[in-house]
């Protein structure tokens, strides 16, 4: 470690491992999983570079992994574990959850955490909803979660996004009880400005801000005493990946800046401190008690009247 890393706050690393044609909200050639062993296969190559990249760092990451990669690709994961790296779970079909009833939510999480716990040999405790999905409207899926031995969720986007998002929700991590236990929502870092709250360090946002950006994001948070949370798909360090036809703005966000995404990931590992999820809770002082009433999220111990949407404010 490098003395000026030193001394850092944790930051957790995420790799949201899927193919590259695993993509949310656009109508594509691979919309339905029965076409997805027709499609070329990339994972395996694009997460090496990956790896190869923690490595020289000597940092360890949490894989969010698509139980069809997994089912696919024993060994990627085999290795991820053997490299000390967390496995966690980003659902089996890669659907949104809030397209999904809550029994076809259990049915998908249960058959992805089964794939997964089995090879990797790890209990698989984190998740994290494709297209970051979680959303008001589907809070139902916490209680699941939980039940299904999820202690840590990383799947709330704090900001306006296409989608998913929740404007206003906490930017620290906070504990969330439920009836069926409590766990941990770590939510994506955000920075401010102008009133505005903006993703920054993870996916089209990291590619397509400069590096003063995102040091401006990494200072906000660290000020607040808060780690950052990255994250990156394999398929965004590679620029041999076939080309989807995809929307103008989605195909502009889903492959700007590819070509210069390792060496910006280089640079990140090099200046800042990363490890797992695991490990960068746990370096997270007190985590603020919440619970779900009526399908909404509120402070522990306020009384709410139904129907008013409060959602979990910042804790500063
Ligand atoms: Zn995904």
């Amino acid at each position: 470690m490098s003395s000026e890393k030193t001394g850092q706050i944790l930051n957790a690393f995420c790799i949201d491992l899927e193919e590259w044609f695993h993509v949310c909200e656009a109508s594509t050639p691979y919309d339905d999983p029965k076409t997805w062993d027709s499609a070329a296969s990339h994972v395996v190559k694009d997460t090496e570079v990956i790896l190869r990249l923690l490595d020289e760092a000597k940092a360890h990451a949490t894989f969010l992994t698509v139980g069809w990669v997994a089912e696919r690709h024993p060994e990627l994961i085999r290795r991820l574990n053997d490299a000390g790296h967390e496995v966690g779970c980003h659902t089996h079909f890669h659907r949104l959850v809030y397209t999904l009833t809550p029994e076809e939510f259990a049915q998908d999480l249960k058959r992805s955490l089964e794939v997964l716990r089995q090879v990797s040999g790890q209990t698989v405790i984190s998740f994290r909803a494709p297209g970051f999905s979680m959303k008001r409207e589907c809070f139902w899926a916490y209680p699941i979660l939980r039940e299904n031995g999820i202690t840590v969720d990383v799947s709330v986007v704090p900001a306006p996004r296409d989608h998913g998002g929740i404007d206003g929700f906490s930017r620290d991590p906070i504990l969330l009880h439920t009836d069926a236990g409590a766990l941990t929502v770590f939510p994506l870092s955000v920075l401010s400005a102008l009133g505005r709250r903006v993703p920054f360090s993870g996916g089209g946002y990291l590619r397509l801000f400069s590096m003063p950006i995102i040091k401006y994001g990494f200072r906000q948070n660290h000020r607040a005493g808060r780690p950052v949370m990255t994250y990156i798909h394999p398929r965004e360090i590679d620029p041999q990946q076939p080309r989807l036809e995809l929307p103008r703005l989605k195909g502009f966000k889903y492959y700007v800046n590819i070509a210069s995404t390792e060496e910006k990931l280089r640079t990140l590992l090099k200046t800042y401190r990363f490890g797992t999820v695991t490990d960068t809770l746990a370096g997270v002082q007190s985590l603020p008690d919440y619970q779900l009433v009526d399908g909404d999220i509120v402070p522990m111990g306020v009384r709410v009247p139904p129907g008013t949407g409060r959602l979990a404010q910042p804790a500063i």
